[in-house]
């Protein structure tokens, strides 16, 4: 399994009473790639940038260009899931073991 840097995590004595939120914004804090067993591999020759993956990412991992094409997946948050390659109308992701 590929090198995973650690995160610095919250002990039960730091979390917020019920597990509230205090902050906007605070899942960027979370890196969900720490849960991944496999990553997504797109086809850029199979690709239409049809955006169907960036639409269904839970992660917000996968990023369109100002042109509006398909961009990068960011690894930092993709958990592996998979929905991007199950929902990719081209077939265009493979989801490979790290
Ligand atoms: S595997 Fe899941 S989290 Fe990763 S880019 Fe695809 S849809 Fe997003
Ligand atoms: S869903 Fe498939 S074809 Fe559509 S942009 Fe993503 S990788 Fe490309």
């Amino acid at each position: 399994m590929a090198d995973k840097t650690k995160q610095e995590k919250p002990g039960y004595k730091t979390i917020p009473m019920g597990g509230m939120i205090p902050r906007a914004g605070s899942s960027e804090d979370y890196k969900t790639g720490d849960w991944r067993v496999k990553k997504p591999v797109r086809d850029d020759e199979k690709c239409i940038d049809c955006l169907f993956c960036y639409i269904f990412c839970p992660e917000r991992a996968v990023s369109v260009t100002e042109d509006g094409k398909i961009g990068k997946i960011n690894l930092d948050y993709c958990k592996g899931c998979g929905i991007c390659a199950e929902e990719c109308p081209k077939d265009a992701i493979k989801m490979e073991l790290e």
